[in-house]
């Protein structure tokens, strides 16, 4: 039995089999434009592939015989061409904006028949996307066994959202920290996680047994039976432990003071939404949008995201539904989009700053959630907010939307609460200004801690700096709810903190009245409230 004991304290326990992802189906393609002439036979090359594949398909499937014909039409490969030919661009990008155009076009028909084939126009750019890149056509987690532990250098949002975590029982990676978003999601999904152990990918082999005890950072590598049966004993300890919190996980959680404190869940699809409310969240304080995004191989149209965010409004029903806009930069990108490279991506584009920038894709947005806002109690925030000029575009952005929404007869929401998301310092120091602007504020410490810090909260070797319980962290958090409870505003904490045991009174006493976690941490947050001041 070897022993790496370098890995951060995460999440969990969990004893099973190492699936290692190989480095290369992580890397993206090259977005770097060649020269028109090349991108072009690059892309009619792919085109060409894509028409053989789907000729041996179609033979017995009627769907791959309607994508064969759409393979075709003209009009995509004109579409890629010109955007090729005069944006400069390459053909993957030249693919997904193309992509994006179309879908858009059909979605805004009234023929009920031809809107329905925007998935179809997806499924053929995937396709051409996926020969483009060179990537292998298989999702590399899918017929996982049960209780595997997926070991990567990293693992990014779009990874995780490949994953069907019935039958994961760990992550483990090289990089990131506590905050990481790998952190994040295990948390969410109620798996074992460890961050931060050096050359893992290169000392774990498909097929060892593991155990990771994510408590205090140890992963022990081919153990003995004896060491199995221990943990395996822990681990079944720490799940009934989930469960009997989970009772009385739907009863309010009020101070031993008499102070009601409203305990919301975090979610990342509509699944989540449904996870968190039966786990007993009182609504969602934080739908992370970005990840309707990562589904698919371009941006989803106005429709689909519709359909996403009136789902959730209509499973939370009068309970809050704060959808955040589109969170993407930093560690989080999207297959279809191109980012130029960044020496500091997290201080770069990314967030609100992307929206401001991509009006069309902001619009569609935000005209989706309006719409949604007619079906529930929905509330829009925005990410990563640093000036109040931020923040006043952004509802010049909503107030548009809303005006061509009343033009054209579409039911939304008139009184839409408008939020900020209070993650960078500037935010907090500001936060006075911006109380005076918004509906309400969230704190998201995740990234507050890492800006902060200055400390970023993917690097292992900076990991103890990025501490969300840092006097300076502690200081900043206390900053913005008083400018919140000062102006009359709400005030919740959607970061990781919100959960953490060791912060929950602490930031009862910095006045803080909502908090929003994880689907599997609600319950035994809800008891802690129950049992402080
Ligand atoms: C945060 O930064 O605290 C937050 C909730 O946002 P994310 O973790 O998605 O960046
Ligand atoms: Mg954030």
């Amino acid at each position: 039995m070897r022993v790496i004991r370098t890995g951060i304290p995460t999440a969990g326990i969990a004893v099973g089999t190492a699936f290692v992802l190989e480095r290369h189906a992580l890397q993206m393609p090259s977005a770097e434009a060649a020269s028109p002439e090349t991108e072009t036979a690059r892309f009619r090359m792919a085109m060409e592939r894509a028409k053989e594949e789907l000729e041996v398909l179609a033979a017995g499937n009627a769907v791959f015989a309607a994508h064969r014909e759409m393979a075709d039409d003209p009009l995509l490969a004109e579409q890629v061409e010109e955007r090729i030919a005069h944006g400069g661009v390459s053909a993957g990008q030249a693919l997904g904006e193309a992509c994006a155009e179309i879908c858009g076009m059909l979605e805004a028909l009234d023929d009920a028949y031809l809107r329905g084939r925007v998935d179809d126009v997806r499924d053929v750019c995937a396709r051409i996307r996926r020969i483009l890149s060179g990537e292998p056509e298989a999702n590399p987690f899918a017929e996982l066994p049960p209780g595997t532990i997926v070991v990567a250098r990293e693992l990014a949002p779009s990874d995780t959202a490949l994953m069907d975590f019935s039958r994961i029982a760990g992550l483990v990676t090289e990089r990131g920290s506590r905050t990481s978003h790998v952190c994040i999601i295990a948390r969410n999904k109620g798996v074992a996680a460890l961050v931060g152990v050096p050359e893992a990918t290169r000392e774990i082999k498909t097929g060892d047994r593991l155990i990771i005890n994510g408590e205090c950072g140890e992963l022990f590598v081919c153990p003995d039976a004896a060491a199995e049966r221990e943990y395996g004993c822990r681990a079944e300890i720490l799940r009934q432990e989930a469960v009997r919190s989970r009772e009385g996980a739907q009863a309010p959680a009020v101070t031993r003071s008499g102070r009601k404190i409203a305990v919301l869940g975090n979610a990342g699809s509509v699944e989540e939404v449904r996870e968190a409310l039966d786990a007993g969240a009182g609504g969602i304080g934080l739908f992370r949008s970005e990840f309707l995004y990562m589904q698919g191989d371009a941006f989803p149209g106005e429709a689909e995201q519709f359909e996403a965010y009136r789902a959730a409004a209509e499973l939370c029903g009068e309970r809050p539904l704060i959808i955040r806009t589109l969170d993407v930069g930093g560690d989080k990108a999207l297959p279809y989009m191109h980012f130029e490279h960044e020496e500091n991506p997290f201080l770069g584009w990314r967030a609100i700053r992307v929206s401001l920038a991509m009006r069309d894709v902001f619009r569609t947005q935000l005209r989706a959630l309006l719409r949604a806002g007619a079906c529930g109690n929905v509330k829009i925030m925005f990410p990563m907010i640093a000036s109040v000029g931020e923040f006043r575009e952004a509802k010049a952005a909503v107030a548009a939307c809303m005006a061509e929404l009343e033009a054209e007869h579409i039911a939304f929401k008139r009184d839409m609460e408008l939020g900020v998301m209070i993650e960078t310092p500037a935010a907090v120091l500001i936060a006075d200004l911006l109380a005076a602007e918004a509906h309400f504020f969230s704190i998201g410490t995740n990234d507050l801690t890492q800006y902060i810090m200055a400390a970023d909260r993917g690097n292992p070797r900076v990991a103890y700096l990025c501490d969300p319980f840092d006097v300076a962290v502690e200081r900043s958090v206390g900053m913005a709810i008083a400018a919140a409870r000062h102006a009359g505003i709400e005030v919740g904490m959607c970061g990781e903190l919100a959960a953490a045991p060791r912060a929950t009174q602490l930031l009862l006493s910095l006045g803080l009245e909502e908090f929003s976690v994880s689907p599997p941490a609600v319950g035994a947050l809800k008891q802690r409230i129950r049992n402080s001041e």
